[in-house]
């Protein structure tokens, strides 16, 4: 490996895992890939091409600039969907490329109108309704002057969707309130279809919600997280293999972040390892430094905490994480020697260091952990034998 790390992806998993969601949400309903954050830090390039290949048909970003690498990732033409940030001045690209976007206020119609009529073009809007998150989203009274822009130009506006989110599918402590914004979303609704607005999709639907509450799936889900392999919550994944004969997880991790040994170093009982004071060794020990830290996206709350394999052993992170390197304790591994494979997430033969490892020694979400895997490492795909 030339790289000081680097981040493989499992097609294998990535097929079993598309499959099952196909399955699961049934064909009447559209799943459209949530790829923000840089596919969750599986990088869009490497992914988008693979989703594509397994039949994912509809994909979801945040922003323009995801949306764009999205489009330039695509073999075929498919319907992108921007739910976030657009600037004025990107709106005109968006519009002649005809990617989608969410409408959540009525500054950004008017804005996105504007330029539809001076391309002389139609531009293809969901309507993003605000039904209890307080995030983003009209508010009934922005949909009513949104519906009247709307009548006005209908040359101009097709609302390919109707759509809201919901504020914490994952946990049931939030059940009434998600109740509640499902009732709110079927209002609004309401309003909608007596003003002759029919939306192709309704869509309300996460990972979580798309499992916890079935009726949530209307036309439309947009699946992040668990196309990823992961489930949204352990509540989710308990309450899914509740009542299944087989306990065994249906979803498959598609991503490991492999690195090497850089140097090894003895260190007597009683000297300090890393920064500060942080480390103190009780015995002579031997470490492994290995070229990853916070910069890549191991995060510094793994300091003295984190794990990770060497040998198809478990070693622990000694002292902080540095910027660019990390220090294991490998005194357990004598034959341990510069090159040697540094796992940091994923499988060696038995023994699998997952990320909801880390989440659970450092208090950091699955999703925070995917998404701060830096851009910089080289990502690359396993393929099927
Ligand atoms: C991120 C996001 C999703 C996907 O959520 P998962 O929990 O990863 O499935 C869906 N909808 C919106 C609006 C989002 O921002």
């Amino acid at each position: 490996m030339t790289e000081s790390s680097i981040i493989s992806l499992d097609e294998e998993a990535v097929q079993n895992n598309v499959a099952f969601l196909k399955k699961k949400i049934g064909k009447n309903v559209i799943i459209s890939a949530v790829v923000k954050a840089n596919a969750y830090g599986h990088g869009i390039e490497e992914i988008v091409p693979l989703f594509e290949k397994y039949g994912i048909k509809h994909y979801s970003v945040f922003s323009y600039e995801e949306a764009i690498r999205v489009y330039n990732s695509l073999s075929d033409p498919h319907p992108i969907m921007i739910m976030g940030w657009i600037s004025d001045e990107n709106m005109i690209d968006i519009i002649k490329k005809r990617i989608e976007f969410f409408i959540f206020n009525t500054e950004r119609l008017q804005v996105a109108l504007s330029y539809a009529k001076s391309l002389n073009t139609k531009i293809n809007i969901h309507l993003e309704v605000e039904t209890g998150m307080n995030r983003s989203g009209l508010n009934i009274n922005q949909l009513n002057s949104a519906i009247s822009l709307i009548k006005e130009n209908k040359d101009y506006i097709d609302v390919v969707g109707f759509c809201t989110h919901l504020a914490g599918a994952e946990s049931i402590s939030n059940h009434s309130r998600i109740q509640k914004q499902l009732k709110k979303y079927n209002q609004l609704l309401t309003v909608l279809k007596k003003n002759n607005i029919k939306p192709q999709y309704r869509h309300v639907a996460n990972s979580a919600a798309s499992f916890v509450y079935p009726k949530a799936r209307m036309d439309m889900v947009r699946i992040g997280i668990m196309l990823y392999g992961f489930w949204s919550s352990t509540e989710v994944f308990i309450q899914y293999i509740n009542n299944k004969a087989n306990k065994t997880d249906p979803l498959d991790r598609i991503l490991s972040w492999k690195s090497q040994i850089m140097s090894i170093k003895d260190v007597k009982c009683g000297e300090f390892v890393s920064y500060g004071l942080s480390y103190l060794a009780q015995t002579n020990i031997r470490t492994a430094l290995i070229p990853i830290g916070y910069a890549s996206g191991y995060s510094r709350s793994l300091s003295n905490k984190g794990i990770i394999l060497i040998q198809n052993q478990i070693c622990g992170v000694i002292g902080v994480v540095n910027m660019n390197m990390i220090i294991a304790d490998i005194s357990n591994l004598p034959d341990a020697k510069i090159g040697d494979e540094v796992v940091v997430i994923g499988k060696q033969n038995g023994l699998e260091i997952k990320v909801s490892a880390f989440s659970e020694i450092s208090d950091q979400l699955n999703y925070e952990v995917l998404a701060h895997l830096s851009e910089s490492i080289k990502r690359t795909v396993a393929n099927k034998q």
